[in-house]
């Protein structure tokens, strides 16, 4: 390559791709020579939000702005505290906050499980005032998402550690793990050993001794409580986008390819985030540090980039009807304060196609033949995929791709259904 300066007698500038991933355009004198340096080119983002770095007492403030300008849409709730007794606060968003609605899914986004990665918090914060705002507007696509989607927003489940990070000047790994130290996305039952195991042998590890954390219990509950479908946790320090499941099936390995039953699946909602982010899918995106992801599309298996065992991830597949993805979202684990905007610009569309994608699939409601009155616990079995879901207490489920069902509940002859729904016969 010629040099910055080089002839631009062809047309040709030489700063074009470094101006490019700078977001600015190169220009050319009267001479045809390339003009360093860049100018910018790219509108700074129009969105007027509160873009700076929240700490605890900073965040705890914005929920309370954001019901009061949005009261009908919002609600906040804590699942619990941290181990020094921070509340883990989660903001609901939904055309009747604080209610399931039959038919209309659970989604949720969770931030800060590594507290030191911090951006996953402000965008959260970010996307919280975006949908108050917008719905205020009538934003049409905001609008249809609240009125079909119950949204919990968790933008800091490990407080503690985020508060031990404090700042951009953080150490790579301080603020990573709990105050008792402990790293939160291995905290989860290891349901994957239970999986695999041979017939016949004890699966899974002992828990009697492992020890879990508040923050983990707390999780625990929420999912439990809520019958989510859809989530994402949001991480940092690489850019890519990874799906279960994150436990490789031989345990010494590394590393090793382990898809689920629903991998086809997985792989589109990782595809989602990772084509609509502007930084992965920005063509001349560099790696982060030694991995190149953009040549796999910028997603990757779990376990195939390296074995988490005890992931939040592997526990809501195994253990509840949720379907979670980790979005690692930047290079950079605590972004200065002005690179927030740019963050929100390369995250906005993708937040917001990631949970429209809750929509997709089937969804239904198990009901008794004779009475009508839905069934609690039925299990839900799509033809092709060892994977059940199960109804919740509202007694609706929801799953992905357009199958053969089979809906079965004790006491009832199972149904089998094109359909979306299932009438069950008292047996
Ligand atoms: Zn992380």
């Amino acid at each position: 390559a010629r040099g910055a300066q080089g002839s631009a007698g062809a047309g040709v500038c030489t700063r074009v791709r470094a101006c490019r991933s700078t977001g600015h355009a190169p220009g050319f004198d009267g001479a045809g020579m390339c003009v360093p340096p860049c100018t910018r080119v790219r509108p700074l983002p129009t969105d007027p939000l509160d873009f700076r770095h929240h700490n605890y007492d900073e965040m705890r403030k914005v929920g309370p702005a954001a019901v009061g300008q949005c009261p009908n849409i919002t609600r906040i709730y804590s699942i619990g505290r941290s181990y020094l007794g921070l509340k883990l606060y989660v903001m609901e968003i939904s055309d009747n906050p604080g209610r399931h609605e039959v038919g209309e899914p659970e989604f949720r986004y969770v931030a800060g499980m590594h507290g030191n990665e911090v951006l996953g918090r402000e965008l959260l914060l970010n996307l919280m005032e975006y949908l108050c705002r917008q719905h205020r507007r009538g934003d049409p696509r905001v609008r249809r998402l609240v009125a079909r989607t119950r949204i919990h927003l968790l933008p800091a489940m490990n407080p503690d550690g985020y508060e031990a990070a404090g700042s951009e000047l953080a150490g790579w790994a301080s603020g990573r793990w709990t105050y008792e130290g402990i790293d939160l996305n291995h905290n989860f039952a290891d349901l994957n050993t239970a999986l695999v195991a041979p017939r016949g042998e004890p699966g899974g590890t002992p828990c009697a001794l492992a020890q879990v954390a508040p923050e983990t219990r707390a999780v625990i509950d929420w999912m439990q409580r809520y019958p989510f479908v859809l989530s994402a946790n949001l991480h940092g320090g690489e850019l890519v986008v990874t799906y279960p499941f994150d436990m490789t099936r031989t345990y010494w390995k590394a590393q090793e390819l382990t898809p689920t039953a629903d991998d086809g699946v997985f792989r589109w909602l990782a595809t989602v985030y990772a084509t609509s982010n502007l930084a992965m899918a920005r063509e001349e995106r560099r790696p982060c540090h030694y991995d190149d992801f953009a040549r796999a599309g910028n997603i990757i298996n779990g376990a195939n980039w390296h074995t988490v065992p005890g992931s939040m991830n592997d526990f809501s597949y195994l253990h509840t009807n949720c379907f979670e993805i980790t979005v690692e979202l930047s290079c950079d684990k605590f972004p200065h304060a002005s690179e927030l905007p740019a963050e929100w610009e390369n995250n906005r569309e993708a937040l917001l196609l990631y949970m429209e994608q809750v929509h997709r699939g089937i969804k239904g409601v198990v009901r008794d033949a004779e009475t009508g009155r839905g069934i609690a616990d039925a299990i839900i079995s799509v033809d092709g995929i060892n994977h059940d879901v199960r109804t919740g207490r509202a007694r609706d489920w929801g799953a992905y791709g357009v199958y053969e069902v089979t809906a079965a509940a004790a006491g009832y002859e199972a149904a089998r259904r094109p359909a979306a729904s299932a009438w069950l016969e008292p047996g």
